[in-house]
């Protein structure tokens, strides 16, 4: 059986006079056509009240964060800066725990954009609210100038990451659009690549199941040999349930709660 992989969406407002207060969940479809080329089954997850989460976590065999609005500085016990953008607490909510959920259970993790930020916040990090007012000398990282579907600043991998064995070079180029970024880092995770200004572009768990964020939409790069490697990595590791290599990694899901797979189930046994 090919492995599920759950995918977050946003939340968003309907815009026309005749469907005041409707609300709509959407997903760029990019993120489902990398899955399905990966090998993967691709399930949109709506954001539901965060008690839903290990339900959902239960049913998928990995998690894709997606990109999207500002996390709350709320979340990270900051006030708000005045150029925070539109934020969306019912999603942040809902994102953090699921990805707690995830983590507890063994899943692989995937983090794009937003998603590396909720990441980071779930577990115990902070955010640059917003990179042009807070970090002088700062590159462009809001790409309006050209396609979202092109590269438009590089990254440097950091030697000795998975992300780096991954990439299989010591720099990249990327696509971006994001105002905000990891400040201080969650503790577990290391910094896997960064923009010369230092922004933090990408990072990883340093141990146990697979766990890769990156700043960049590789979505959004189809043909880019990075975004295969990185989908295709992390659908892989959906399918084993094999951890990727780190110290002292445990088994798959060491803490999947009662009721949920057991590890020979999560490796593909027919029951599902
Ligand atoms: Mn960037």
């Amino acid at each position: 059986m090919r492995p599920i992989v759950g995918i977050t969406c946003s939340t968003l407002a309907a815009t026309e006079p005749d469907r005041a207060g409707m609300k709509r969940f959407a997903l760029p479809s990019f993120y489902v056509s990398r899955v399905v080329e990966a090998g993967g089954v691709p399930v949109v997850l709506p954001n539901v009240s965060p008690e839903e989460a290990p339900e959902f976590v239960a049913r998928i065999d990995a998690l894709l964060l997606s990109g999207g609005a500002d996390v709350d500085p709320h979340a990270y016990g900051a006030e708000p800066h005045p150029r925070l953008g539109e934020v969306d607490p019912v999603r942040d909510h809902f994102e953090i725990a699921l990805v707690k959920a995830a983590r507890a259970a063994g899943l692989p993790i995937f983090g794009v954009c937003r998603g590396m930020q909720v990441v980071n916040v779930a577990f115990g990090g902070t955010l640059i609210q917003d990179i042009p007012a807070q970090i002088p000398g700062a590159i462009r990282h809001d790409q309006t100038t050209v396609d979202l579907h092109h590269p438009s600043h590089s990254v440097s991998l950091v030697e000795g990451t998975q992300l780096r064995a991954l990439v299989g070079s010591a720099h990249a180029r990327v696509n971006s659009f994001h105002h905000q970024a990891v400040e201080r880092i969650a503790e577990g995770f290391r910094v896997t690549a960064r923009a010369s200004d230092g922004v933090l572009e990408a990072m990883e768990h340093e141990q146990g199941p697979w766990f890769q964020c990156v700043q960049w939409h590789p979505e959004r790069l189809a043909d880019d040999p990075v975004t295969r490697a990185l989908f295709q990595a992390f659908v892989a590791a959906a399918r084993t349930g094999s951890p990727a290599p780190g110290p002292a990694a445990p088994a798959r899901a060491p803490a999947r709660p009662a009721g949920g797979r057991s590890p020979a189930a999560a490796k593909g046994a027919p029951s599902r």
